[in-house]
């Protein structure tokens, strides 16, 4: 059963939404297309959870803090008296282990991908038995992509790989177990510790006034759209979604860019590239946020937000 899905990351929705909107520099392109291949790897091994049986309980994407440290868990499965924890990694290629490093053909060293669950794995621990519980935590590193290739490895480090990954999910799925009260507990309660507004401090900025402005698609991100009376459609790839919702999507980005900004008719008309007038824009704005002060000092507050999936 899942009980807490995944969902696109802020830093990535940031990045995507800068890589349309401007030129990135290159190293923020390597970082949006490092954040961009990591999400697919997650989304890639979110099938196998997906069918296991209802006493399996799943929590995608948790970003917890223990004892004044953050930790960041890719997924949990809740089973009985043993949590697993999954560490995804999407890297393709070759590459010998070495020295508790991965050493790729063309002089490029990756850190032991090991090293992350030795820091989460205590501190979920440590966590755990403070929230009253006493389980079991069985880690995995998983290498989701078939084009990845480990050389000299131990037998004993605890990987699982991407042709390794249909047999490891049947297995789990002929274990029958019942879900017991604890068990489902305990996964409200880690869902319930998820930190969700958490924004890294170092995030590109880029000034307003130099991001394309405009409706970007959600599904293709092309500016490209034929408009009619109520709804919005994507030349490129055939998106169609309504106006109220184009526009609430947009001011959603334009907040997840801009959130010391007041969201207002003016920055919203002025985001969506002044392709709706005020009025129709205050209209939306009106119908899905909490309104707050008056006449030209009204801003609003998103409560519904439309990510760009
Ligand atoms: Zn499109």
């Amino acid at each position: 059963m899942i009980i807490k899905k995944r969902s696109k990351p802020l830093t990535l929705r940031v990045l995507e939404s800068l890589n349309y909107r401007t030129d990135l520099k290159v190293l923020e392109k390597k970082e949006y297309s490092n954040h961009t291949k990591g999400f697919e790897g997650e989304t890639d091994f979110d099938i196998y959870p997906e069918i296991l049986p209802a006493d399996n309980l799943v929590i995608n994407d948790l970003l917890l803090k223990e004892n004044g440290q953050m930790f960041q868990i890719d997924c949990l499965i809740l089973k009985e008296n043993t949590i697993f924890l999954y560490e995804i990694k999407n890297y393709s290629g070759s590459y010998d282990y070495k020295n508790g490093a991965l050493h790729g053909q063309s002089d490029f060293i990756i850190s032991d991908p090991l090293t992350q669950v030795h820091r989460s794995q205590p501190l979920l621990h440590n966590l755990v038995r403070k929230l009253g519980f006493q389980m079991e935590i069985k880690s995995k590193v998983v290498f989701i992509n078939p084009d990845f290739y480990l050389y000299e490895l131990p037998r004993d480090k605890p990987f699982i790989f991407a042709n390794q990954l249909p047999r490891h999910f049947e297995q789990m799925a002929k274990i029958t177990s019942v879900t017991n009260v604890a068990q489902s507990q305990l996964a409200n309660q880690l869902c319930a510790l998820h930190i969700d507004n958490y924004r890294p401090l170092d995030l590109p900025q880029y000034d307003f006034s130099v991001l394309k402005k405009g409706i970007i698609c959600p599904r293709c991100f092309s500016f490209d759209h034929i408009n009619t009376r109520q709804n919005r459609i994507c030349s490129a790839c055939g998106y169609k979604e309504t106006a109220s919702d184009a526009i609430i999507r947009s001011a959603d980005e334009c907040h997840l860019l801009y959130p010391g900004l007041n969201v207002t008719k003016r920055l919203i008309t002025l985001w969506c590239g002044e392709e709706y007038d005020e009025q129709r824009v205050q209209r939306v704005l009106a119908r899905h946020s909490h309104t707050h002060g008056h006449y030209k000092s009204t801003f609003y507050e998103l409560h519904s937000p439309l990510f760009i999936k």
